[in-house]
Parts: C-alpha cells; sequence; structure tokens
C-alpha cells in the first residue's frame, strides 16, 4: 500500500497534475507538475489542429519553428478545410 503525507497547500487543488514517480528501493511517491496548454484550435471551425504541439512555453521555446505549426499559409490558424475554402473565395471575388 502507497500512504502519502498531506501535500503542500499549493497541490492541494487541481491546477497542478499529479505524477507518480518510483524511486530507486520500491519507493512511489507523488510529484506535481504543471498541466498542458489545451489544443490549438481552428478560428474558424474550432477543430483542434493537425500538426500542432501542446506542450508548455518552456519546451515549445527549444523546439524548430517546423514542429511547432505546419508551413503554410494560414498553418496553425485555420484548419486545412478551411483554409482550402478560404483561398478558394477569395480567387472567385
Ligand atoms: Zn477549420
Amino acid at each position: 500500500m502507497v500512504t502519502f503525507k498531506q501535500p503542500r497547500k499549493r497541490a492541494r487543488s487541481r491546477k497542478l497534475r499529479k505524477i507518480y514517480v518510483k524511486l530507486p528501493g520500491n519507493k512511489v511517491t507523488l510529484h506535481y507538475r504543471k498541466r498542458k496548454p489545451s489544443h490549438v484550435k481552428c478560428a474558424n471551425c474550432k477543430k483542434p489542429l493537425k500538426g500542432t504541439l501542446r506542450e508548455l512555453p518552456s519546451v515549445m521555446k527549444n523546439l524548430p519553428k517546423t514542429y511547432k505549426k505546419p508551413s503554410r499559409p494560414y498553418g496553425g490558424y485555420l484548419c486545412s478545410n478551411c483554409t482550402r475554402e478560404l483561398i478558394k473565395a477569395k480567387f472567385r471575388r
């Protein structure tokens, strides 16, 4: 059985996510990490965008630009379907 003492005050809400860490000696302790930000969504249809990452800013700043959003017009802002429709509509006008 794993028993824990009362967590620190800042860890008592669900603001931080719990991580069970196995230590040498077969001990399990509870660590607290920041939660990841929510998914990037399409500005038009609100669907989660493909090709975008869901990481903390401290991780994102060390990654290459091509990992974070698709390198096409409106990449990381509109989904591919909405981009296609927008470009068609702009061309017809
Ligand atoms: Zn869309």
